[in-house]
């Protein structure tokens, strides 16, 4: 067992990367913490979990929120009596995220809140934590459109995931002496709620895959796996690292027809 005796809490939790990525690192040993604005797939992702004779609690939190990213901290060292794992994965993508003359300032905002400001908060109550339990592990899942441009804008969104990789690298050099590790996952077009939804036509997918090598979407199982290598001690000389998972799409110049 990769995560054996380890505590790790996810944001965003309840679907998508979070909630497989909660199903593995309990299958691999670790007590998991499910944090989410979503309470009743959260709740579900922890009775699967229990099912599997694993443990895992689920804590209500919406991580733009100071006080409910200090809470989530805290629940974890409550319920498993440390944190070693700290996964800051919840993110959105606005429906009316555009381009700069589109895109209107409170869908810039809310982005930028969840997507950017979540990772800061729970870093900022989450460090103290992982130096109490003698290090530990950080993923900030980013993108792959915090390194290219992409086809289709979203400029608010891919503003949160640049700084969701720059923070990461900073926090990975100030806490390397510290034994606390911190990466960001940066994902390719994955074939969950967020994505899928955004993409809304037919159209809007083909055009997305067209840039993909492997010509397909990434499953959140696939994520899950990266994000295991990083959580566990196998990834122990990797920080400050853009781990991309993306079916080849940022190696790509023109993709095989
Ligand atoms: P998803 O929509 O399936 O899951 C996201 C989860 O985050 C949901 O459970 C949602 O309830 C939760 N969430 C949303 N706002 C929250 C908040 N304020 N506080 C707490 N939880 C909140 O999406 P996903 O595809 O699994 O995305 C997970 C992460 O991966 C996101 O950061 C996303 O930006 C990133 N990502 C996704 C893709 C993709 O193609 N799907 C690609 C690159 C990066």
């Amino acid at each position: 067992m990769r995560l054996k005796d380890k505590v790790a809490l996810i944001t965003g939790g309840s679907n998508g990367i979070g909630r497989e990525s909660a199903l593995l690192f309990a299958k691999e040993g670790a007590k998991v913490v499910v944090a989410d604005v979503d309470d009743r797939k959260g709740e579900e992702t922890v009775q699967e979990i229990r099912d599997m004779e694993h443990e895992a609690a689920f804590v209500r939190a919406d991580v733009s929120r100071s006080p409910d990213c200090k809470n989530m901290i805290s629940f974890a060292e409550e319920q498993f009596g440390k944190l070693d794992i700290l996964f800051n994965n919840a993110g959105i993508m606005h429906s009316s995220d555009d381009n700069a003359e589109a895109t209107e300032e409170e869908v810039w905002d809310l982005t930028m809140n969840i997507n950017a400001k979540g990772v800061f908060l729970g870093c900022k109550y989450g460090i103290p934590a992982l130096k109490r339990a003698g290090g530990g592990s950080i993923i900030n899942t980013a993108s792959f459109v915090a390194l290219l441009g992409a086809a289709t804008p979203q400029i608010a969104y891919t503003a949160s995931k640049g700084a969701v990789l720059s923070l990461t690298r900073e926090l990975a050099v100030l806490h390397a002496r510290e034994n606390i590790r911190v990466n960001a996952l940066c994902p390719g077009p994955l074939r969950t709620e967020l994505l899928m939804k955004f993409l809304s036509t037919e159209e809007k997918k083909q055009r997305r895959l067209v840039h993909i090598p492997m010509g397909r979407f990434g499953e959140a199982g696939e994520m899950a796996k990266a994000a295991l290598f990083l959580a566990s001690d196998e990834s122990s000389f990797t920080t400050g690292a853009e781990f991309v998972v993306d079916g080849g799409i940022t190696a790509a110049y023109v993709t095989p027809e």
